[in-house]
C-alpha cells in the first residue's frame, strides 16, 4: 500500500466570479487558460449583492458565459449565495479562522434556504453544481447540514496535504493566499482577481508558465482523495500547526 503520494498538483480556483466583477482581468485570465489548456474552478456567486463587487460593471450574458465555460471543462462551484458578510464568527467557525460570514450563526432553515435558492439559479441556467465554498471560509455545523440536505458533499476549503474525507464530505484543501507550489501536496489556489493589478496578473502568468505541468483539473484533484491513517495524521498536524501559527500572528 502506498502510504504517501510523492507527487503534487495545484488546482486553480478563482473566487468571487459574479455578474459584476473585473471583466478585463477575467478576459485576460480566460485567454491565458485557453492558451495553456488549463481548466480552473470558478467560485460563482449565484445572487451577488456584495457592494464591493457591485462597483464593477455588469456582464449581460453572464450565465451564458458560465455555461460555456462549464461545457469546455471548467468546474463551476457555488461560492455562497449573496456574498454578504453579516455575523462575526469570533474564531468559533469550523476552521477557526474568524472574520465575518454569510452563513455562520444562521439557523439551519436560513442556511438551507440560501443554498437551495442558489442551486435554483444554477439549475435555471443549466449549470451543474457538485461543490461549494463559503465566503471568507466560514462555516458552522448547520452549514454542513444544509449542504447535505441540498445534496452537496464536496467543499473546496480545509487544512490538508491532499483531499480528505470528514463528516461525509470531501474537503479539497485551500491553505494559502499566495501562489505556492508546495512539495508533495495537492493544493488549491485562492485568486481574487477583482483586486488584481497588471503586475499581479504578470506574476500569475509567470507562475502558470513555470508550473504548467503541475496544474490539475478538479476531477484529478478529487481522484487524490485519501483517508489513509498517515495522510489523516499529517493533515491533523498541519491543521493544529496552522491554527497555532495564526493565533500567534493575531495576538
Ligand atoms: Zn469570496
Amino acid at each position: 500500500m502506498k502510504i504517501f503520494n510523492l507527487s503534487r498538483g495545484t488546482l486553480i480556483r478563482i473566487d468571487d466570479v459574479a455578474q459584476n466583477m473585473n471583466w478585463d482581468m477575467m478576459n485576460k485570465c480566460e485567454e491565458l487558460f485557453n492558451r495553456h489548456n488549463i481548466k480552473p474552478v470558478l467560485g460563482v456567486i449565484p445572487n451577488n449583492t456584495d457592494p464591493d463587487l457591485l462597483k464593477f460593471s455588469k456582464k449581460e450574458n453572464f450565465w451564458e458565459k458560465i455555461k460555456n465555460w462549464q461545457d469546455q471543462g471548467w468546474e463551476i462551484s457555488m461560492h455562497g449565495y449573496s456574498h454578504n458578510y453579516e455575523i462575526d464568527t469570533n474564531k468559533n467557525d469550523f476552521f477557526k479562522l474568524g472574520g465575518k460570514s454569510e452563513f455562520y450563526g444562521k439557523s439551519l432553515e436560513e442556511q438551507t434556504n440560501k443554498i437551495k435558492k442558489g442551486l435554483e439559479v444554477f439549475d435555471k441556467n443549466k449549470i451543474k453544481i457538485r461543490s461549494f465554498f463559503a465566503p471568507n471560509h466560514t462555516y458552522d455545523e448547520n452549514t454542513f447540514k444544509a449542504l447535505k440536505l441540498c445534496g452537496i458533499n464536496e467543499v473546496i476549503d480545509g487544512y490538508g496535504f491532499q483531499p480528505y474525507e470528514e463528516k461525509d464530505f470531501v474537503f479539497i484543501p485551500q491553505l494559502f493566499y499566495r501562489l505556492i507550489n508546495f512539495p508533495f501536496s495537492f493544493q488549491t489556489t485562492q485568486l481574487h482577481l477583482n483586486e488584481w493589478t497588471d503586475t499581479t496578473f504578470n506574476n500569475f502568468k509567470n507562475f502558470i508558465l513555470s508550473n504548467k505541468d503541475k496544474i490539475i483539473t478538479y476531477d484529478k484533484m478529487l481522484s487524490k482523495t485519501s483517508n489513509n491513517i498517515f495522510i489523516s495524521l499529517m493533515n491533523n498536524l498541519l491543521k493544529r500547526s496552522l491554527i497555532t501559527l495564526r493565533k500567534f500572528k493575531n495576538n
